[in-house]
């Protein structure tokens, strides 16, 4: 199912790299496009007979699913916005001087219906789409982007936090509402608020071309993975793959009208079928149509725009009064500045392509004992990778998936680790109603017994329900609005036959631990400001809690807890639990490598200054990746810049080094806990108090280094995914 991120999930947190970057999404995450309006709009009255009018009676104010229709969402959306306009305008228009209170906490009750709505609206579009909730979604999102502006671009409210910040440090007021003054003055300062009108002129006709080009980049780049689809009549270029594989390679040249097959292109520089093809003419033609998808001159072609993208983000970021346009865009970044970001970056490359360069000489190795006759290339290496892999930790699923049944890995591993660590207790309830059938809601109570918060869980695969697995809200954590929080969790794990147990990989259970780290941080939030609370934290940091809490799904005394046979209540076998473990660290120095490339190129084509000329990017990518020691002849760029859609058009520009920065922090973090005896109350205890429970209320970089102890360090980020050393 194709449909928009951007717009409606903003909020949401999803599971790793692959879920923000597929093309088709992409193509509809154009928040910034000029969307053609419907012309479907006819006022629906809002009032009592509306299950959204007023707030929640029940419990936790979780949302009343089962009244809830899907023509209730648009007339509460519509009245929504108005009432948020109109309680802002009264804020801005306010003739009393402006206070803390009368200004910037007023602002932290407005909206207060909007969020409501929006967060349940947003939780059924993704987890349980129809044509009519799409078509309330297609209609909403420009005017939803319309009303953020209106009020980002309010010169009166502006003015107003400008005279609360210009006092801050006299009013006496306490850490929290300190940071959220500064808070708001920075969202409004980095999106222009300060600027002469004049030069508000100019960024707005930068805003504008900016958006209009990557809009264009993006139709482009879909056009051109389209077009880069590997396509043949002859079956032999398809040796080595499935039946399946061949099934949905016929399918897929049915639907591109082609004869033969077809292997459609995917986002990423290496393409999964490289994996089994045995035909090395077919790699390489793969692997090219990948490499050169948006560099064939002709329509398609986005070496233009980005060259000008980056321009243009420069130039944005002198108006704004920064050296480049990463160093505007980190300043509210836990990294705080595009050298930090760097040296971080930097400082993993020696032990990455080092790795990585061992791994080619075995594959060298590889192809030599097979009398293949040819130097490794970027085409070949998957497909000699997983040669290697097969034979030293082969993993197969089936002889794993007994000892992973979901309700078992969720409450003897997931709540057990909670409850461990936090002293965390899970009650279902059936009574609380729920947006599809599949869906369970527990009650999280603290180790006093008090109640926490409300978590559900919507885990089994709908073909009305988006690809991947993400965390979001029903209820915001406030101790201002007095609301405690209502979170969820999504995935897209098989569902079982009726009467079968839901048996998961290795790799959905982790992703069950990553969700519900997320949901902790959502449900420790412990903040007075809805704005600072939970989640609401920058993309270097938000990551953290969750890959945090996945490394509790291999930590022995948690592992062995939940990973039992479902027949026979058996433990995983010694061998089997190795072979997981093992394979956690195969081929690290290729992945650690290509990501790295990425993130680097990003952040050069976000360091240019407002004087630099348009730029090759061709020959801008391979001299800052030669300089910086990333140029590997075997291990392309995960991305290359013409392609690479996250910094052009999905919100990751000058933050694509966030995916790994979030695992120093991830790594550091658990290292210090294996340092000071593992899982224990205690522990984690403090790690709630001093982190997890913070939302965005202090400085992140201080928050962090305050509960460590010091600054993280790469060193165990090196250590769990093996590159330290020998294997
Ligand atoms: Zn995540």
């Amino acid at each position: 199912m194709m449909r928009s991120q951007a717009t409606w999930m903003g909020n949401a947190i999803s599971a790793g790299l692959l879920f923000l970057v597929g093309l088709a999404a992409a193509a509809n995450s154009a928040a910034q496009a000029p969307t053609p309006v419907p012309a479907q709009a006819t006022a629906v009255a809002f009032g009592p007979g509306n299950p959204l009018y007023a707030d929640s009676s029940l419990p936790f104010h979780a949302p009343p699913f089962d009244k809830i229709k899907d023509s209730d969402y648009q007339p509460a959306i519509d009245a929504g916005m108005a009432l948020q306009l109109d309680e802002v305008g009264k804020i801005a228009d306010n003739p009393a001087p402006p206070t803390f209170e009368n200004t910037i906490v007023a602002l932290e009750r407005s909206g207060q219906l909007l969020a409501r709505v929006s967060n349940a609206f947003s939780c059924v579009t993704g987890a349980n789409l129809d044509d009519e909730l799409q078509k309330v979604e297609e209609y909403e999102a420009p005017r939803l982007a319309a009303n953020q502006d209106a009020i980002n671009l309010n010169p009166k409210l502006f003015a107003r936090i400008k005279a609360v910040y210009d006092q801050r440090n006299s009013l006496g007021l306490d850490a929290e509402s300190l940071r959220l003054v500064e808070y708001d003055y920075q969202q409004f300062v980095k999106a222009g608020a300060n600027l002469s009108e004049d030069d508000k002129a100019k960024l707005k006709k930068l805003n504008e071309e900016e958006s209009t080009l990557s809009t264009d980049f993006m139709n482009k780049l879909l056009a051109a993975a389209k077009a880069g689809s590997f396509s043949t009549k002859d079956k032999a270029a398809l040796a080595g793959l499935s039946d399946q594989q061949i099934a949905a390679a016929a399918d897929a040249a049915k639907e591109h009208k082609h004869e033969g097959w077809v292997i459609p292109l995917q986002n990423t520089t290496q393409q999964p079928d490289l994996k089994f093809l045995s035909d090395r003419a077919a790699r390489q033609a793969i692997f090219e149509n990948s490499w050169n998808r948006t560099e064939r001159g002709g329509d398609n072609d986005t070496r233009a725009i980005i060259a000008r993208l980056a321009q243009l983000r420069a130039q944005k970021a002198a108006l704004l009064g920064f050296a480049n346009f990463a160093a505007w865009n980190l300043t509210d970044q836990m990294a705080k500045t595009p050298e930090a970001a760097i040296q971080f970056v930097d400082a993993l490359v020696p032990a990455a392509t080092a790795r990585a360069n061992r791994e080619a000489k075995d594959i060298q190795a590889l192809i030599d004992s097979q009398h293949g006759g040819f130097t490794l290339q970027p085409w070949d290496w998957e497909f000699y990778a997983e040669q290697v892999r097969k034979a030293k930790y082969d993993l197969d699923e089936s002889q794993v998936k007994p000892y992973f049944e979901l309700n078992n890995v969720l409450q003897n591993g997931v709540f057990y680790a909670a409850h461990e660590l936090y002293g965390l207790t899970f009650k279902e309830r059936h009574d609380i109603p729920v947006w599809q059938a599949d869906v369970r809601v527990f009650e999280v109570h603290d180790a006093d017994g008090k109640p926490l918060a409300l978590w559900y869980c919507d885990y089994f695969k709908r073909d009305n329900k988006n690809g991947g697995a993400w965390m979001s809200q029903l209820v915001n954590q406030s101790k201002l609005l007095n609301q405690l929080p209502v979170v969820f969790n999504v995935a897209n794990f098989e569902k079982p036959a009726a009467g079968e147990p839901a048996l998961l990989s290795s790799d959905d259970v982790t992703t069950m631990f990553h969700e519900f780290g997320h949901a902790l941080h959502g449900m420790f939030a412990d903040t007075r400001y809805p704005s600072l609370s939970g989640t609401q934290v920058p993309r270097d940091f938000v990551e953290f809690p969750s890959q945090f809490n996945e490394h509790w799904a291999s930590y022995p005394a948690v592992f062995d807890h939940y990973a039992k046979h479902y027949k026979t209540g058996e433990p995983m076998p010694a061998e089997l639990k190795a072979k997981i473990e093992k394979a956690k660290t195969f081929n690290q120095g290729y992945d650690t490598a290509e990501i790295l490339a990425a993130s680097r190129l990003d952040l050069d084509w976000h360091t240019l200054p407002a004087s630099a000329p348009l730029e090759d990017p061709d020959v801008f990518e391979k001299a800052e990746l030669q300089k910086q020691g990333l140029w590997l002849d075997a291990v392309p760029s995960r991305y290359r810049s013409s392609y690479f859609l996250h910094i052009w058009a999905n919100g990751y520009d000058a933050g694509y080094y966030a995916y790994s920065w979030t695992e120093m922090l991830d790594d550091a973090a658990f290292q210090w806990f294996l340092d000071h005896g593992g899982m224990t109350r205690a522990n984690g205890d403090r790690f709630r108090k001093m982190v997890l429970s913070r939302g965005n209320t202090s400085d992140l970089d201080k928050m962090y280094d305050a509960w460590l102890g010091g600054k993280p360090s790469i060193e165990p980020m090196l250590k769990f995914r093996g590159l330290k050393g020998e294997e």
